[in-house]
């Protein structure tokens, strides 16, 4: 690639470079050397250095949540979680999400136990929760799926009624709020993940939200390999620790993440505005009290549509525009999952028609109005 950008001529005829489904949101490099040099000045790299301890305690801020533990990454944060709580046996999640949800499961001995989602929010369905609870269901996982607000308050009854834990897979709920409350204040722990491809981005990062500063503490020694002090080792932690470079990037680029979403929300109205007349197209709508953070836009492409759902994406490839297919293949259907009974798609009908029919568009601060312009076309006239 270097070596076509060295001769003009090449350059001439280079094919412009593909959109991508999202752009990594990154502040004004000046604006993080400060940063760097104080990193390499104090030489604090890891283990709770003074940018960790700020990060904390400003994203704990911003978020308006009682206790924040960062980690290096959303899955570690996750996988965590589950042993914070000391959760065993079974636990109810959904099939449509990325694998990590599923995978933290597995990599604690945990049986996922998949049940089908809501249409109109691709969450899990709070309605056909409690036919799937048996006596080693120890608690329930769903995702604010593209920051969609979860049936939180069912899903808290449920729990309470059946003693069960209620952990959150918010790696899509950054600055998600349903009646000015944050969607990580819901449930026992919340989890983010600031991997490059979300929201918020730390290049990888993550996060667990709870409201307990017991169970803070017992988060924080099992992600520093479970140490208590010196010489007091408490439970066989993991390393999950955040480190000084990404809790610095973290503190800048909560700096300039409302404007990132804003960016996004924009982006978003012109896609909905525009499409709401194409039929065949469903855009998910946002509920009566939701401050969204536009970090997808799926859309759902119904039999009324010109093309399939995948001849749509053939389009979009062939003019080098990457919209994705997310979440497809359903994480039920993976060869490590699909023998548990639950996993059957006749188990799962909504899920496996979503899977089928989903597309999500190109959504990311610096997307310019013009790509916007040309992605609406294509769906309008898709030849
Ligand atoms: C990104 C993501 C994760 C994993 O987070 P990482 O920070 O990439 O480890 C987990 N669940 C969902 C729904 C995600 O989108």
């Amino acid at each position: 690639m270097n070596s076509f950008v060295s001769s003009p001529i090449a350059l001439e005829v280079m094919p412009e470079k593909p959109i991508l489904l999202t752009r990594p949101y990154l502040p004004p490099l000046e604006e993080f050397l400060p940063y760097l040099a104080e990193i390499w000045e104090s030489g604090r790299l890891t283990n709770g250095g003074p940018f960790h301890q700020q990060f904390e305690e400003q994203l704990r801020q911003y978020l308006g949540v009682p206790y924040v533990s960062l980690f290096a990454n959303g899955t570690l944060a996750l996988m965590t979680a589950l042993q914070s709580l000391r959760v065993t046996g079974e636990v109810i999640t959904t099939p449509y999400t990325f694998a990590a949800t599923t995978h933290a499961l597995l990599w604690n001995g945990i049986k996922p136990v998949f049940v089908d989602i809501r249409a109109d929010t691709c969450n899990l369905d709070e309605d056909l929760v409690e036919a799937a609870i048996t006596p080693r269901t120890t608690a329930i996982l769903p995702v604010h799926c593209y920051g969609n607000p979860c049936a939180s308050q069912r899903l808290q009854q449920i729990a309470d009624t059946y003693g069960l834990k209620l952990i959150y897979d918010a790696a899509h709920a950054f600055g998600v709020s349903v009646g000015g409350q944050s969607l990580l204040d819901h449930g026992d722990l919340a989890m983010l993940s600031f991997h490059a491809t979300k929201v918020f981005n730390t290049f990888e990062g993550g996060a667990i939200i709870c409201h307990d500063l017991k169970l803070k503490q017992r988060i924080d020694y099992l992600k520093n390999f479970g140490f208590a002090d010196e010489v007091t080792v408490v439970a066989p932690g993991i390393n999950g620790k955040m480190n000084e470079f990404q809790a610095a990037l973290g503190l800048l680029q909560l700096k300039h993440v409302a404007q990132a979403i804003a960016a996004r929300l924009h982006i978003d109205q012109r896609y909905r505005q525009a499409l709401a007349q194409v039929a065949g197209v469903h855009c998910l709508t946002i509920s009566d009290g939701v401050k969204p953070n536009a970090g997808y836009f799926p859309l759902i492409i119904g039999p009324e549509y010109a093309l399939s759902r995948d001849q749509l994406y053939e389009v979009f490839r062939s003019k080098d525009i990457h919209v994705r297919r997310y979440f497809f293949p359903l994480i039920s259907n993976l060869p490590m999952y699909r023998g548990i009974a639950s996993a059957a798609p006749a188990n799962l009908p909504v899920a496996t028609s979503i899977a089928n029919r989903v597309l999500c568009l190109p959504i990311f601060p610096g997307l310019d109005s013009g790509t916007v312009d040309r992605i609406i076309e294509i769906i309008r006239a898709p030849v």
